[in-house]
């Protein structure tokens, strides 16, 4: 079955599930991308800092795919944070594309001691209004950095992504999220795959299901009302991530999987990752 979407704020459809490619490197990006795309993924996830905008661009001309069926979503680096380096960031990631504009443009990380992602933020709505982005968002970012984007913006983010797992669900950030109209995305959305994906509970849900962990996970976030975008580079699990339509959890399996909460981050800490 098709991926559903999810209507931005801004009346662009975001599909709920993509593909991530943290931690490819570029060469193989290429292969990876054009694996996803062949197996019905539309939705890709890089960022500057992955280094494999080139090898995720190739992948997009080459599927021959019309543009408008594709949401290509990248991030604006700690480093080109301001009015004056966010609108080169911008450039020079279309530039290794191969675009003329993405569909989501997002602040990597908020680096709150800097204290210029709301001017960062200006810079972003400068961006959409020139068409090169047809939604903006935000990533890593706190209630208080999402509070100070809504007093001094003038445009609500489309989108905040964030860590969010079974063992770190998030529940504040999805609350303020909803209140605001924002979309939650979920990153590193299988927990890494090491330790969650192992899971004694998630394995007794899986098996009553007849599915693997990985898409009762991936279920799971469907359900919450989450974007997810899982990365692998094995075409078997490529395909398996995306096959996630034909089932539904129970409330019962809801109750278990809302057990695995721990409190407890894979990544940085937002509030002091990147500083300057
Ligand atoms: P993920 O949770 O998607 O896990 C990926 C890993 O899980 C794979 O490397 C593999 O080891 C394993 N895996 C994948 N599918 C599997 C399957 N079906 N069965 C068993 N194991 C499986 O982790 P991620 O890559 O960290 O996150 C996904 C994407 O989120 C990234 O690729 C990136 O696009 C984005 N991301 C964003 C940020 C941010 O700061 N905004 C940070 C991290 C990741």
């Amino acid at each position: 079955p098709a991926v559903p979407t999810v209507t931005l704020n801004n009346g662009i459809e975001m599909p709920q599930l993509g593909f991530g490619v943290w931690q490819v490197p570029d060469d193989e990006a290429e292969q990876a991308v054009a694996t996803a795309l062949d197996a019905g993924y539309r939705s890709i996830d890089t960022a500057a800092i992955y280094g494999n905008e080139k090898g995720t661009g190739r992948a997009l001309a080459a599927s021959g795919l019309p543009r408008e069926e594709l949401f290509v979503t990248t991030k604006l680096w700690n480093s080109d944070h301001g009015a004056d380096l966010a609108p080169a960031a911008v450039e020079a990631s279309l530039d290794r594309l191969g675009l003329d504009y993405v569909d989501l443009y997002l602040i990597h990380w908020p680096q709150p001691s800097l204290d210029a992602y709301t001017e960062t933020w200006r810079a972003l709505e400068k961006i959409a209004a020139d068409g090169r982005a047809r939604a903006i968002g935000v990533s890593n970012f706190q209630p208080a950095h999402l509070r100070r984007v809504l007093a001094e913006g003038s445009v609500v983010p489309a989108v905040n992504q964030i860590e969010l797992h079974p063992n770190f669900p998030q529940a504040e950030l999805r609350a303020l999220h909803a209140e605001h109209g924002i979309a939650t995305e979920a990153w590193s959305p299988l927990g890494q795959g090491k330790g969650l994906l192992d899971s004694p509970v998630i394995g007794a849900v899986a098996a009553r299901h007849g599915r693997t962990p990985a898409q009762v996970v991936l279920r799971w976030h469907l359900r919450l009302g989450n974007v997810v975008i899982p990365k692998s580079v094995t075409p078997s699990r490529i395909r398996e991530n995306l096959d996630v339509f034909g089932f539904e959890l129970t409330d019962a399996d809801l109750a278990e999987l809302a057990n695995l909460d721990n409190g407890t981050r894979l990544g940085p800490d937002p509030d002091t990752f990147g500083q300057a």
